[in-house]
């Protein structure tokens, strides 16, 4: 008999999409022109700029310093010439400060990267190498990891949790890792569990990616790494709906993973730790899936971070139709861009590029009280009623109905027959419960 997949509560099924590049692997994409590095891109305090125009830069060399705990350093992706300091189109939909850096082609480091054995070091001296290699969550949330990785000591980590779930629709970049990069992958999650002091292990992966399930399977054999498959679910790879999945426990509302004595990271962070600490590399570059039907040549690439869409494009073939939405992320959770101009940032997981055929444009109609939001909602929320509220500008009553508690996955507006945009509405009501609390 077949065992029943793990899984959470709620949740839907949208078109997962992934054929046009689940098969394809990861290609080396070619140096732009011009780079364009945001000092912001991460959670928390942007970098403070440390070359200006005119330097000369070699690869992987600070140009951005971590301002705070919550911060993290910038580093040049190639070797070159600093050609501006100033804002630019940035994936928030702002115009942010960036290092505009033209290459010289050399792509030559300062000095070689130093490779470590992590295995003689000590956690916090792991834990300074992963912060000073600018590492943050690569599955799109870009939270700083060392952060995640200093629990307080009342807070003792007994699991952590790697997140290969990839439950977005069409995005293949974390599978394509998983099969072609595990070596790194797992000496990234040794280095993690390390620091962590972590006892137990899991990589959690959809069971939609069978050939990632069973190459891991085979590479973790023999040691403690357990490897689970999911039901195929989205937002499976949402940090709460892993832990529910694999733990059996929620996080409480307003809580933390680390209240449950669990850790989650992504499997191109943990790639990245591995960089930091075994290869001595700082996070200059990343994979992501350049996609949709819009794209003549959809491709999974391993990009210099700063790389700017339009290049991308180019190197995919180009555009088959006229563009109508771009999107940095997946269709769920991702965010839609104004132009091509935008570069790679350390959380693009992928680029999503779609024609006006491929534009869902529903017109907005009445609440038929379905209730099929509810039913969707993983965070076990009542988004209709929060988004009433939030149009009202009732925010103390969207927060006593939990608003904070929405992971904005989109489950709610996807899932609603009437097309009422009830995440924007959500997200709406938390920006400003947070505004008001800040001025508390
Ligand atoms: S209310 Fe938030 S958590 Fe619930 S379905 Fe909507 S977006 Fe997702
Ligand atoms: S899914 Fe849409 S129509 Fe149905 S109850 Fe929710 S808001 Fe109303």
């Amino acid at each position: 008999m077949m065992r029943k997949l793990k899984t959470f509560r709620g949740g839907l099924h949208p078109p997962e999409h992934k054929e046009r590049t689940a098969r394809l692997p990861i290609e080396d994409c070619p140096l732009p022109e011009e780079l364009v590095i945001p000092l912001s891109q991460h959670i928390g305090a942007p970098a403070e700029v440390c070359v200006a125009k005119g330097d000369k830069v070699s690869r992987g060399q600070l140009i951005g310093r971590a301002r705070g705990f919550v911060s993290v350093p910038v580093h040049a992706s190639t070797s070159g010439e600093v050609l501006a300091v100033e804002p630019r189109p940035h994936p928030s939909g702002k115009w942010l400060p960036a290092v505009v850096l033209r290459p010289d082609g050399a792509d030559a480091w300062g000095e070689a990267p130093t490779p470590v054995d992590h295995r003689e070091l000590a956690p916090e001296q792991l834990r300074e190498l992963i912060r000073s290699a600018g590492v943050v969550g690569l599955g799109g949330a870009a939270f700083p990891t060392h952060v995640k990785l200093s629990p307080p000591p009342e807070k003792p980590i007994h699991t952590l949790l790697i997140n290969g779930v990839e439950c977005e629709p069409y995005l293949t970049a974390d599978h394509r890792l998983m099969l072609e990069e595990s070596a790194r992958i797992l000496t990234g999650i040794d280095i993690l569990r390390r620091v962590l002091g972590a006892r137990r292990v899991c990589i959690g992966i959809e069971a939609n990616k069978p050939d990632a399930i069973a190459h891991l399977d085979e590479v973790c054999r023999g040691t403690e790494v357990e490897v689970a498959a999911l039901a195929v679910k989205y937002p499976q790879g949402a940090e709460k709906q892993l832990i529910a999945a694999l733990v059996g426990r929620e996080v409480p509302s307003g809580g933390l993973p680390m209240d449950l004595g669990v850790v989650v990271h992504n499997v191109g962070t943990a790639a990245a730790v591995a960089d930091a600490v075994a290869q001595g590399m700082p996070l200059i570059e990343r994979v992501t899936t350049l996609t949709g039907p819009a794209l003549v040549q959809p491709k999974n690439l391993r990009v210099r971070i700063g790389t700017p869409l339009r290049h991308l494009v180019e190197v995919c073939g180009g555009l088959k139709v006229d563009l109508a939405k771009i999107i940095c992320g997946g269709p769920m959770m991702g965010a839609a861009q104004l132009s091509l101009e935008v570069p790679v940032v350390r959380g693009t997981s992928g680029v999503l590029l779609l024609g006006e055929d491929d534009k869902a444009a529903r017109a907005e109609g009445a609440c038929i009280r379905c209730g099929r939001c509810v039913r969707a909602c993983p965070s076990s929320i009542l988004p209709t009623t929060i988004a009433a509220y939030a149009r009202l500008d009732r925010f103390e009553d969207a927060e006593r109905f939990r608003a904070m508690d929405c992971i904005e996955c989109g489950c709610c507006s996807y899932s609603c027959p009437a097309a009422i945009p009830l995440v924007q509405a959500v997200r709406h009501a938390k920006a400003a419960i947070l505004a008001r609390r800040r001025k508390l």
